[in-house]
């Protein structure tokens, strides 16, 4: 069956698509030349044509794990690659030397692949890492200085940031601005060859100090940093500022695309400044790349941002990274959320230019639809409570047969054994019962779902008078399957496992990590809106089938929700179970 939701979603149009569809109509891209991987124009222009309509990147930061919101950017530019015949790379953006590590480039690649996405096919394999482009951006730089487009400037940050102006106020030429390009030549040299301290100079383009865009007042391109980078060692004691990189990065890779999220719109144009001189100076190939900005995504009762997240980890108020509370796509996979349902989701929320607070349960509503149809059904008891059947002789079973999965009968039926004593949910017997009320009670009458209709007949106290176990009767004509079954109209249905087949498990019911829709709202810490239930583990008693559950097997236990078993703790034999989500959103009804 391929009935996946996101297959059955037609992909909307947006304002992204639109400018492709418009650039693909017009040939933009067409002339366009690939000699298998980045580089400048000369190596580029001696390849072949390039083979993709269309290139797109996901350019992470080693600096962390991914989160929710990478999810999106991450399905926009596969999924835009995907439908128009095109490419999608992953770039690692390391030229920051002081803040990357493998244990998160390793991971993000992980997550990618996760999401369902690649960035290898077609003779092609486009994973790269910005650090290796690091002698074409000084090249770059050294062609900004010989034609006049940058200096070298000797301030301190101090005055450099003085004499930037405001958004009301033009900036002040640096007294190193008309250094000539020989001495600036020279000092960059000096610079790159480490005979320099941090921040005793640094490179500047040379576009205009009384740019009403700050960015434009000579934005610095590279900076002094005697630091170890985790590709290239100590190769470089220069290393260039990411509003100069990236760009560059962009063109080498012949990225036609460029998306990003809108606090870069400021930044589009030096964006285009700067690939401008490159081009004119025979360094890359046109047409240019194009940046397009959209608006990043923000979800209630969460927090996206790496140093929140960082936080959280660090001050151990979750157990790690890939904590199944943690908006994180290692903690999601954990959880049991599905990348089908990341993309449905991400399909969903579309694309746009202003920006916009997503509820977290439309989230929630695409893992829910996704595991509907994927999910086999399996029943748990989570909170048990003895039945005990009292004319159903001792020591005899006989098997119930249960469908695996409603909607999909060629998944099967599987055997359920039924026997004299019973594990039931607490909730599902009250003594006096309330209005309303159709379960289990003195006197009434409920099905034993794929068993019997049974007839409570009382219940067993301690000495506390608290309920040890309820007593009934059970109505043998009636079993689920045989002519005998409608005999008796009941309303209550109930779930339940056998005591002596039964498998007893730890099952942890997570909830929402955060209680308000904003933590941190309002200047507050968002420390302090962290859902102090957000995890309570139970011990439940599951039905056999369930010992055998493999890590990430993912089921839904009827009437209660989804639950995957734990990755990290789960062993077959022994499980444990992590709810993913609920069947129905409670959240609304439990928190009024
Ligand atoms: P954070 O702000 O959480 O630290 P970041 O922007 O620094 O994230 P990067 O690794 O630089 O993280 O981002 C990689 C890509 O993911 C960028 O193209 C960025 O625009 C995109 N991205 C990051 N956060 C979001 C978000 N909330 N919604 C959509 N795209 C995002
Ligand atoms: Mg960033």
């Amino acid at each position: 069956m391929s009935n996946a939701p996101s297959d059955s979603v037609a992909t909307a149009t947006n304002f992204i698509r639109n400018i492709i569809d418009a650039d693909l109509a017009a040939g933009k891209h067409g002339a366009r030349r690939w000699c298998g991987q980045p580089g400048p124009a000369d190596r580029q222009l001696a390849g072949p044509p390039d083979p993709a309509r269309i290139r797109t990147r996901f350019p992470p930061e080693p600096n962390g794990y991914l989160h929710f919101g990478h999810a999106k950017s991450i399905c926009l530019n596969f999924g835009l690659a995907r439908d128009y015949g095109g490419r999608c790379h992953l770039r690692f953006d390391d030229t920051n030397p002081e803040k990357e590590e493998r244990e998160y480039v390793d991971a993000i690649v992980e997550s990618v692949k996760w999401l369902g996405f690649s960035w290898e096919g077609d003779g092609e394999n486009n994973l790269y890492f910005a650090s290796n482009y690091f002698a074409w951006m000084a090249q770059c730089a050294e062609y900004l200085i010989a034609s006049g487009h940058a200096y070298v400037d000797s301030q301190s940050a101090e005055a450099m940031r003085a004499s930037r102006g405001t958004l009301t106020e033009a900036g002040q030429d640096s007294p190193f601005r008309s250094r000539s390009v020989e001495e600036n030549t020279d000092l960059f040299k000096r610079m790159r060859q480490g005979e320099f301290a941090d921040g005793a100079h640094v490179l500047r383009a040379k576009i205009d100090m009384a740019s009403p865009n700050i960015n434009l007042r000579d934005p610095a391109i590279y900076r002094i940093r005697h630091a170890t980078h985790h590709n290239t060692g100590d190769t470089w004691c220069v290393y260039p500022m990411y509003t100069f990189a990236h760009p560059i990065e962009d063109a080498l890779e012949n990225i036609t695309h460029s998306i990003c999220t809108l606090e870069f719109e400021a930044q589009r144009p030096f964006y285009d400044w700067l690939l401008e001189r490159l081009a004119e100076g025979g360094l890359l190939q046109r047409p240019l790349p194009q940046q397009i900005e959209f608006s990043r995504l923000n979800l209630t009762y969460v927090v996206l941002s790496k140093r929140k997240l960082i936080q959280l980890v660090d001050d151990k108020h979750v157990g790690g990274w890939d904590d199944p509370r943690m908006p994180t796509l290692v903690g999601a996979r954990r959880r049991g959320y599905t990348a089908e349902g990341f993309r449905l989701f991400a399909e969903r929320i579309g694309v746009s230019k202003s920006d916009s607070l997503i509820e977290y349960s439309l989230l929630e509503d695409a893992m829910r639809e996704v595991l509907n149809l994927s999910a086999e059904r399996r029943v748990a008891v989570l909170d048990p409570l003895k039945l005990i059947v009292t004319n159903y002789p001792e020591g005899q079973e006989e098997e119930c047969l249960a469908p695996n999965h409603p909607l999909k009968p060629e998944l099967g039926k599987r055997p359920m054994p039924f026997a004299r004593e019973l594990w039931i949910e607490r909730e599902d017997f009250m003594e006096a019962p309330s209005k309303g009320y159709h379960r289990l009670f003195p006197g009434n009458m409920a099905r034993l779902r794929y068993g019997f209709v049974i007839k409570c007949t009382g219940c067993e106290k301690d000495r506390n008078g608290h309920i040890t176990a309820v007593l009934c009767e059970y109505l043998p004509e009636t079993k689920s399957g045989t002519p005998g079954a409608d005999s008796v109209k009941v309303k209550g249905n109930l779930h339940w496992v056998s005591v002596a087949h039964a498998c007893r498990a730890e099952v942890r019911l997570y909830d929402r990590l955060f209680k308000v829709p904003a933590p941190g709202g309002g200047d507050t810490d968002f420390r302090d809106d962290l859902n102090p239930e957000s995890m309570v583990a139970i011990h439940a008693q599951l039905e056999p089938a369930l010992g055998d559950a493999r890590p990430e097997d993912r089921f839904q236990f009827e009437r209660h929700g989804y639950f995957v078993a734990d990755r990290a703790d789960s062993q077959p034999g022994a499980p444990v179970f992590n709810r993913t989500v609920t069947l129905k959103d409670s959240w609304g009804q439990a928190h009024k």
